[in-house]
This record gives C-alpha cells, sequence and structure tokens, in this order.
C-alpha cells in the first residue's frame, strides 16, 4: 500500500488545489454540493473493485454476497428518506449519473420514436427532457425520441401549464417529463398529471435539483403523481455523483414497470453498477433521512430567499422575482452584461458561478443570466446574515463587471486580470482582499 501521495504526487496536487479552491472561494453553483467525509470515504472504498452485473440475488459474476446486502440496504434507505412504502414504490440505484437515469427511464417507458414532452432547455429544463435545437438533434433524448418543449409564460415566467394542456392535445405525447435544472418555483403536479392522463401518458418527474428538498417534505411531492421519478444523488441530497429511479409498482401503470426499469438500467443502458457508489448513495440516504436534514434544506431555502430578497433590493432583476427553493436566476440583461462575463470576473475573485439562459433570451449560446445555488454554502453553516454578505459580494462583483465592461481593453482590464490571475489562486486571494 502506497498512499496516493506518493505514487502519484502529481494527481495529489491537483487534488490539493482543488481543495482549496473548494473550501476557500464561495460556490454558488446550484447544481453543486459538499458531500459529507463519510460519503466520500464510501466512495474512495475497496468496492470499487467488485463486478455485479444484474440485481440482488441474480448476478452474472460470483462473490457478491456483500455487494446483495449493500444494494438491498441503499435502496430500503432510498425508499425510507422520500417516506416511500415499498409494496408501493421501488427503486433502481443502479444509475451512473442523472443523464443515464433518464434515458434508462425513457427506455423503460416509451418506444423508440414515441412522442415526449418536457420544459424547454432556454425555460430551465435539462437536455435530457428531449432537447434539441432548430439545427441539432443533439441529445439521446431527441435523437431516439420525437420531441416537443413545452415554456414558461413570458409575463409571470412560471410553467404556463395551459398552453403545455393545449400543446399537449395536438401532440399527443406519450410522456410527459416535468423537473428542472433552472427553475426557481414549485411544481403542480396534480395539473400535470391531469393533463398526462388526457392522452394516456406516463408522467415522470426529474427531481434532480430539488430532491433533497422533496426528501425533507419541504416542497411538493412528486410521488403523489407521478408513474417515475428520477434524481441525481449529488445537488441537494448531498450525495455521490450518481442517479436514482423510482417506479410505481401498484396501479396500471405500475404493473410492470419494475421490471422495465431494472432491465432499461442493465442491460439496455449500463454495465456493472459502480458498487462503490452505492455504498456511498446509502450513506448519504441515511443521512438524508436525519432531522438534521430536514433543518439543512429549510435553512438552504431560506437562504435562497434572503439572496433573492437582498439581490432585488438592490434594483436587480431576478426571473419570478424570487424562489421557492435552492436556486435564484438573475437576469442580468437589463444591465447590459452578459452570463460569461460575469461567470468569468466571478471566477477570478473565488466566486464560483454559471452562466444560465433566462426567459426570453435570443440564444443560449450567450445566455444573458446567471445561476445561484445556496446547497452548497448551507452546508457549510452560512446562515441569512451569511447570504446578505454574499449579495453584497455578489453586488461588488457585477459591479466590476460593468466597469471592465466599460474599460475593455484598457490598462485597467489588463492590469485587473494579471493580478487576478498569479501565483497559485494568491492573485485571487489579493483581489478579493
Ligand atoms: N436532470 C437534471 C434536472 C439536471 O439538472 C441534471 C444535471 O445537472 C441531470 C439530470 C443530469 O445529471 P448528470 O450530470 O449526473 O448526468
Amino acid at each position: 500500500y502506497t498512499p496516493l501521495k506518493e505514487s502519484d504526487p502529481e494527481v495529489q496536487n491537483i487534488i490539493d488545489k482543488e481543495t482549496w479552491r473548494q473550501y476557500s472561494g464561495l460556490e454558488l453553483i446550484a447544481s453543486e454540493n459538499l458531500t459529507s467525509v463519510a460519503t466520500m470515504e464510501a466512495n474512495g472504498s475497496i468496492l470499487t473493485n467488485k463486478y455485479s452485473e444484474g440485481l440482488p440475488g441474480a448476478r452474472y459474476y460470483g462473490g457478491n454476497e456483500w455487494i446483495d446486502e449493500l444494494e438491498v440496504l441503499c435502496r430500503k434507505r432510498a425508499l425510507t428518506a422520500f417516506g416511500l412504502d415499498g409494496n408501493k414504490w421501488g427503486v433502481n440505484v443502479q444509475p451512473y449519473s442523472g443523464s443515464t437515469a433518464n434515458f434508462a427511464a425513457l427506455t423503460a417507458l416509451i418506444q423508440p420514436q414515441d412522442r415526449l414532452m418536457g420544459l424547454g432547455l432556454p425555460d430551465g429544463g435539462h437536455l435530457t427532457h428531449g432537447y434539441y435545437t432548430a439545427k441539432k438533434k443533439m441529445t439521446a433524448s431527441s435523437i431516439y425520441f420525437q420531441s416537443l418543449p413545452y415554456g414558461l409564460d413570458p409575463k409571470t415566467q412560471l410553467i404556463d401549464y395551459q398552453n403545455l394542456a393545449t400543446q399537449a392535445r395536438l401532440f399527443k405525447p406519450r410522456l410527459l417529463i416535468c423537473g428542472a435544472s433552472a427553475y426557481p418555483r414549485d411544481w403542480d403536479y396534480a395539473a400535470l398529471r391531469k393533463i398526462a392522463d388526457e392522452h394516456g401518458a406516463y408522467l415522470m418527474a426529474d427531481i434532480a435539483h430539488t430532491s433533497g428538498l422533496v426528501a425533507a417534505g419541504e416542497l411538493n411531492n412528486p410521488f403523489e403523481y407521478c408513474d417515475v421519478v428520477t434524481t441525481t444523488t449529488h445537488k441537494t441530497l448531498r450525495g455521490p455523483r450518481a442517479g436514482l429511479i423510482f417506479f410505481k409498482k401498484e396501479g396500471e401503470a405500475g404493473k410492470d414497470l419494475e421490471k422495465r426499469v431494472n432491465d432499461a438500467v442493465f442491460p439496455a443502458c449500463q454495465g456493472g453498477p459502480h458498487n462503490n457508489t452505492i455504498a456511498a448513495i446509502a450513506t448519504s440516504l441515511k443521512q438524508a433521512a436525519d432531522p438534521t436534514f430536514k433543518q439543512y434544506a429549510k435553512q438552504v431555502i431560506a437562504n435562497a430567499r434572503v439572496l433573492g430578497q437582498e439581490l432585488v433590493g438592490r434594483g436587480y432583476k431576478l426571473q419570478t422575482e424570487g424562489t421557492d427553493n435552492h436556486l435564484v436566476l438573475w437576469d442580468l440583461r437589463p444591465l447590459g452584461l452578459t452570463g460569461s462575463k460575469v461567470e468569468k470576473v466571478c471566477d477570478l475573485v473565488g466566486i464560483t458561478i454559471n452562466k444560465n439562459s433566462v426567459s426570453g433570451d435570443a440564444s443560449a449560446q450567450t445566455p444573458g443570466g446567471i445561476r445561484l445555488g445556496t446547497s452548497a454554502l448551507t452546508s457549510r453553516n452560512l446562515t441569512e446574515p451569511d447570504l446578505k454578505k454574499v449579495a453584497d459580494l455578489l453586488h461588488r462583483a457585477v459591479q466590476l463587471s460593468l466597469l471592465l465592461q466599460k474599460e475593455a481593453g484598457s490598462k485597467m482590464l489588463k492590469a485587473f486580470v494579471a493580478v487576478a490571475t498569479t501565483g497559485n489562486g494568491e492573485g485571487a486571494r489579493l483581489v478579493r482582499e
């Protein structure tokens, strides 16, 4: 046994630098979080060595006695974390990520070239919900299925359920997908169920972003209305990078979903499960079922609200003027700034955010907004007064972006970038100070 720092100091050094970046900066990427040391320990464990294609009790390899025990435990914890009855719901814990979970779910629910509807990417939807552009079908969900996006009401920037119902009457989808990567409000699952039922369509919720908040009971419950619920495990749920697929086991829709979902994950879309990841999911789900996690989820939302209020209080424009969940979408267009410009300036001063399209953007390539999330900062125990300071730092970063834009090409811009990028994060620290 030779530790990493001796056997590969080059990689160890990169890990050290990234560790410093994560802990010295302000992490505001809405799809990220800081998972626990216990979860990382499980993720980096000896379980990575084992092959176990198949399901507990039915594997294609020997030696899976303990892996079976692990996967059964993980499934049990997944149902417990979301308050589900094992007679009514089942779960597959093998998906490698949210995207593979979604593609496996589509494979299970509909046939190639069947029709699906999901929230359009420019309105906050995800690539895997049928995204394509006028030029290209670049996602598997639009290459192998016919897709029609639905969108937001341009006035309220909320999901336009009425228009969605009208579109669905023309398009007649076999599958309706809800859930988003950048939507700051909650979903009306009852309304979506009604629309799906009109066409005998399946209803699937992808709660990748909000699953921690759903598990804590802080948002509407998709399990009351949906046939399938997918999620990543690394966002608000605070686990390792992976995915889960929950499927209904009762009623007409649930009749054979268990087999269809399990077969879609393996062998249709994946090979051997990543058992180290399954152990890490199990560990994080135990944490998510603990009462302290409910407190965490409440604080994530309270922090996002304060962040939103502080920005609105400074005269900035947010999509829907605020938030119900962990994220806020900041529309920079009234300032004449693009999301990428502000993202770059924030990077230089140790604030990590991402550019994001906002409702009505002319092009998804040059988005007019940024997305901010409070999951990671809340994991570092930041509360409302801290978020007020964060809002002030963001305000200053945006003012700096405006100044730099005005001075583009000038000596001042060059000097700023030179200082900010010197040394090993030292320049960024100086600029921040
Ligand atoms: N679904 C939604 C709503 C997401 O936001 C994301 C990722 O951000 C995914 C699925 C894909 O997850 P992954 O990156 O793990 O494939």
